[in-house]
């Protein structure tokens, strides 16, 4: 999701720049930051796929399992637990990151972890 009133503050003011404009695209508390300036953020929805082995009953189908996991009691807070049992090396390896879309105003509702109307600019 996008927004278009990305009005320059001193949110944007670095201490290594000058505390009248954006550190990044120069523009003057006030004015808006230019198009290409970092400080405006549109919002993605992403799906992050992670594969994993787990062990499950040998006579299950793969429906069985898919059950388990999607509309079974099972709760994927679970996955939590689960992750933090593999030993050894962090997640990227597991991990596969896909981006959906643009988000929109609905997404943010129920998936966002960030609203882009209310970051600072
Ligand atoms: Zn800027």
């Amino acid at each position: 999701m996008k927004r278009d009133n990305w009005f320059v503050t001193e949110y944007a003011a670095r201490s290594a720049g000058k505390p009248d404009r954006c550190f990044y695209c120069n523009s003057m508390i006030g004015e808006l930051h230019k198009t290409e300036c970092v400080i405006r953020i549109k919002t993605a929805v992403m799906d992050f796929t992670i594969r994993m082995v787990v062990d499950v009953p040998e006579f299950w189908k793969p429906e069985d399992i898919e059950f388990r996991y999607n509309e079974g009691s099972w709760c994927a807070d679970n996955l939590i637990d689960m992750i933090k049992k593999e030993e050894g090396d962090c997640l990227c390896s597991h991990v596969q990151a896909e981006y959906v879309r643009d988000a929109t105003i609905e997404d943010e509702e129920t998936w966002g972890a960030v609203r882009v109307n209310e970051l600072e600019s």
